[in-house]
């Protein structure tokens, strides 16, 4: 059995991981917290996630989440899995990051709390996303500097951060496929008298509306054709069951760093 611990218990991650678990019957869920003010602390984090009561209660311990798990698996926001992957890091315990929103500095954080155990970071855990932005780099590599590369991204009313994480993703895969980094070519906010487009920069668009639990195009404009590339989710119990595999890779991985797409491999 793979004992597995959930911070962000109550949220919408949170509950689909707890229900997925409740279903594995190699996973035992160990476990389970959220922030000191939700009005899930006390209560079964079963019944909280909407299945069988489990017997675990929510706390709002961090700790608690180090103590009997092989893995930790932290969907909830930036600062709270900064502390969580310090803690992880202290008792040598694997963890799966799922949240987004991370600034560059709390990425380079981040990257400092992998010696001591596997870390597997990822913004987008669906294997059609993984497959996709490996296309996307491929693309990205293969077309010319002429072909204008722009992102889109739609999401639920709910989420908080803009473009999202997998669209930033989807972004770094295009400018490494073009041997560039990023920071140097993105384009993410547009508005006023901002002038013509530049050759090079990889552009952004963001919609948010609805329950939309998400869809990602990216279009490679080129002179009178372009190609798009696109994944739509329509259950989040995608990202879930990603980053279930990801904890089962993560339970018996070496200490490091790690994404989906070694997932995939291993
Ligand atoms: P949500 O708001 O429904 O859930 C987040 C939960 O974390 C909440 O219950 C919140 O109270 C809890 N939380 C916040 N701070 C905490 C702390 N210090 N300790 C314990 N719990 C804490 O959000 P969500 O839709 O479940 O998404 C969570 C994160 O996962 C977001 O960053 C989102 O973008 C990301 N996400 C990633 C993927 C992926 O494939 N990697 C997929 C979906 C969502």
């Amino acid at each position: 059995m793979i004992k597995i611990a959930i911070p962000g218990s109550a949220g919408r991650m949170g509950g689909m991981l707890i229900r997925e678990i409740a279903a594995a019957p190699d996973l035992e869920l160990v476990a389970a917290t959220d922030r000191p003010e939700s009005p899930s602390i006390g209560h079964d984090a079963g019944e909280v996630a909407q299945t069988e009561a489990n017997g675990v209660i929510i706390g709002s311990e961090p700790e608690t989440l180090f103590g009997l798990a092989d893995v930790v698996i932290d969907f909830t926001s930036p600062t709270a899995t900064l502390h969580h992957a310090k803690l992880a890091e202290a008792h040598g315990t694997a963890i799966v990051i799922g949240t987004t929103g991370l600034s560059a500095s709390d990425e380079t954080k981040l990257l400092a709390t992998t010696k001591g155990n596997a870390v597997i970071y990822c913004a987008n855990t669906s294997v059609g996303m993984t497959l996709l932005t490996q296309l996307v780099e491929e693309v990205a590599a293969r077309l010319t500097q002429e072909w204008d590369i722009e992102i889109l991204e739609t999401h639920h009313h709910h989420k908080v951060d803009a473009p999202s994480g997998t669209a930033l993703a989807l972004g770094k895969a295009a400018a490494k496929g073009r041997g560039v980094a990023l920071d140097g070519v993105a384009d993410i906010v547009r508005k006023g008298q901002i002038g013509a487009r530049k050759q090079g920069d990889i552009g952004f668009a963001v919609l948010r509306g609805g329950d939309v639990v998400g869809e990602h195009s990216v279009i490679f404009y080129g002179e009178s054709e372009r190609v798009e590339i696109s994944h739509r989710a329509t259950d989040r119990a995608i990202f879930a069951r990603g980053a279930i595999r990801a904890a089962r890779f993560a339970a018996t991985a070496n200490a490091g760093l790690y994404d989906m797409t070694d997932v995939l491999r291993g």
